[in-house]
């Protein structure tokens, strides 16, 4: 082997950009290439230019709670598969594919937690499991929290990360927006206060019932919310779409939500506004 055969065989091994290893993240906006534990301290927000990656449900239990005070209820819930749905997997083998990868049966965080002392319903989705679909487990889930908010007089926070309903169930998907919709109302007749929280992306079903039912509707700097994804719409209308268009930003420049708070503020944020909600 001559030296340009060695230099070339060298060269093939070096990791290409999508292969660089996991302790070295890119920041999807960008670009800037960090060592995890430095986004890590960071919340998930890169350091260099306040992008908000996605985040794990016990990363946001981290962020936001009073220490140990996070209660789950209805960790056992797992899907059925009423349809026998098969795509390219079946719909069984990607909710066994999800449990193995986040330990969870279903894409929602759910428990009461103490929030700067105050008792919370917590709901929090997570978009490693399935995209943050909402399915018939997720979409019950919301509405359990809901119950015992009403029953304990709590107020109710949804942390939504969702791509939307979830196609494998079908219509058992879809009547979860009405399902989970008729549950918010019910804490609203009651008096107690949602506060729906917007992280990257937020879209379909979830972004169409629950996520923009919140008596306070807040986002994440950045954040993806809308119905169906630019593209499809693009296509629809055959015109090019604004600038940020989907964006958390472009949303409160039109009116759709109430504030932007960086992860950073949520606790802080959440315990003045539930403050004023809730009297002591
Ligand atoms: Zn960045």
């Amino acid at each position: 082997m001559n030296f340009s055969d060695i230099f070339s065989s060298v060269r093939r091994k070096q990791a290409k950009p999508h292969e660089a290893p996991n302790h070295w993240i890119k920041c999807s906006n960008c670009s800037a290439l960090m060592y995890y534990k430095e986004i890590q301290m960071h919340f998930n927000v890169c350091p260099k230019c306040g992008f908000h990656m996605r985040i794990t449900p016990f990363e946001r239990l981290e962020l936001l709670v009073d220490e140990n005070s996070f209660v789950e209820f209805d960790a056992n819930l797992t899907a059925i598969d009423p349809l026998k749905f098969v795509d390219s997997k079946s719909y069984k083998k990607r909710l066994e594919e999800s449990e193995a990868k986040t330990g969870r049966r279903s894409a929602v965080l759910s428990g009461e937690c103490l929030i700067e002392k105050r008792k919370v319903q917590l709901v929090i989705f997570d978009f490693s499991f399935m995209g943050g679909s909402l399915g018939s487990v997720e979409g019950e889930k919301v509405v359990r929290a809901a119950k015992r908010a009403i029953e304990a007089r709590n107020p109710l926070v949804i942390i939504s990360a969702s791509g939307g309903a979830r196609m494998q169930e079908s219509t058992f998907s879809l009547m979860q927006m009405s399902k989970t919709s008729a549950a918010l109302k019910l804490l609203a007749e009651e008096k107690l206060p949602f506060i729906s929280i917007l992280s990257d992306p937020t879209m379909g079903g979830v972004s169409a019932s629950f996520a923009f039912l919140g008596d306070l509707i807040i986002a994440e700097p950045g954040a993806l919310v809308g119905f169906a994804g630019a593209r499809v719409i693009k296509q629809t209308i055959g015109a090019d779409l604004p600038e940020g268009f989907q964006r958390a930003e472009f949303l409160l420049e039109h009116g759709l939500i109430d504030a932007i708070v960086p992860r950073s503020e949520h606790k802080k944020f959440l315990s003045h506004f539930l403050g004023l909600f809730m009297k002591d």
